[in-house]
């Protein structure tokens, strides 16, 4: 069987020599040495002076939006992204306000952001699909012009850089996943980026349920703290990450040459930026080809996954809006097993399925 993902597990022993440390100390959570230690080597590979690590990516997204300062309003986002991002801000008393996505990059499209620009927005939710960075440069302008606050889904960006800088820079803050199924995990986990000491400020003391020392409290807060056991996980996987993203380069461009002659488009990576390899996505030129396939696939054990479906605007708990690019495109798109030490023979396998199925 062969899924979309197989999470990475380091060696037990490697994981064991944590755990021992662990046992030593009797700290299991509450911001201990390995949740520190992992703090500062991130923050070392990606070449950030701040952030913070937290349980996961959806209560990262929702400590972003708390810590804008506003409490109602409308947040501009993009339709085509996993569902947590439009839940996050439908959970936080926000309102979900849908900008349709450019078609070549699958990334919201600025132009239709500033056309859905209210008295009533207040900030700019966009995700980086796929790990592909969003036309920063133009989201910022937008943002600057209209006064409005920019936060980022980079759930799907470890490794991936714009302009030489990490993704996880850009925007007033990023929010990341290290959930097992992402590139970099931490089993649960996740992570909010932000150059404002302020913001970095305010999101610490959410994090850990308002506490300002033991007595004192700074605001409302939530329990967004990760444990020791979580962090031991990272500090492994940490070790071994450029290898993932070298192994997913590799398995990318056998994909590639492999399935020459398969009547598909792949996202457009953004000029300027270094793509993680985070995922590899077909657009079929039907929604009957891509089931099609997908039933070959099926057929033999492989499970793709439809990713992502259904677009987000479609969802019972947000007002009716229509976005036709979006609403096409993830009837037509596929992600492709992709892992670290995937089997060059596995991905010819499914070339071979693919080219089958679309030639019968
Ligand atoms: C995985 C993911 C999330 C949620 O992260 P969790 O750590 O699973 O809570 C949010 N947004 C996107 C785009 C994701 O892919």
């Amino acid at each position: 069987m062969i899924n979309v993902t197989k999470p990475n597990l380091p060696s037990f022993e490697e994981y064991a020599h944590y755990l021992k440390g662990i046992w030593e100390r009797n700290w299991l959570t509450n911001n201990g040495p390995l949740v520190n230690e992992l703090e500062l080597k991130l923050k070392e590979y990606l070449g950030l002076n701040h952030l913070l690590y937290l349980n996961n990516g959806t209560i990262a997204l929702q400590i972003a939006l708390k810590a804008i300062g506003v409490t109602k309003g409308e947040v501009i986002t993009t339709p085509f992204s996993y569902v947590a991002t439009t839940s996050s801000i439908a959970w936080e008393g926000f309102t979900p306000v849908f900008a349709d996505i450019d078609e070549r990059t699958l990334n919201i499209n600025p132009a239709l952001i500033e056309q859905a620009i209210t008295p009533n927005t207040v900030a700019i939710l966009a995700t980086h699909v796929y790990g592909n960075p969003c036309d920063v440069d133009a989201i910022e302008a937008i943002a600057r012009k209209h006064n409005l606050k920019v936060i980022y889904d980079a759930a799907h960006c470890f490794g991936t850089q714009y302009k030489q800088q990490s993704i996880f820079a850009f925007g007033d803050i990023s929010t990341t996943s290290f959930h097992a199924t992402k590139l970099f995990h931490t089993i649960e986990g996740g992570a909010v980026f932000t150059q404002s000491p302020e913001l970095l400020k305010t999101m610490s003391h959410m994090r850990n349920f308002g506490h300002n020392g033991p007595e004192a409290f700074e605001g409302v807060g939530i329990n967004g703290k990760n444990s020791e056991f979580h962090a031991a996980m990272g500090l492994c996987n940490l070790a071994i990450v450029n290898d993932i993203l070298k192994s997913r380069e590799e398995a990318s461009s056998l994909y590639d040459e492999a399935l020459a002659g398969l009547r598909v488009q792949k996202p457009a990576i953004t000029t300027n930026s270094k793509y993680n390899y985070a995922y590899y996505p077909i657009v079929f030129e039907s929604e009957v080809a891509l089931l099609k396939a997908v039933a070959a696939l099926n057929g033999n054990y492989v499970y793709p996954r439809r990713y992502f479906y259904p677009s987000l605007n479609q969802l019972s708990y947000v007002h009716k809006q229509s976005t036709p690019v979006s609403e096409n495109i993830s009837k037509r798109v596929l992600c492709l097993p992709l892992y670290y030490h995937m089997s060059p023979e596995d991905i010819r396998m499914i070339a071979r399925l693919l080219l089958r199925a679309q030639n019968n």
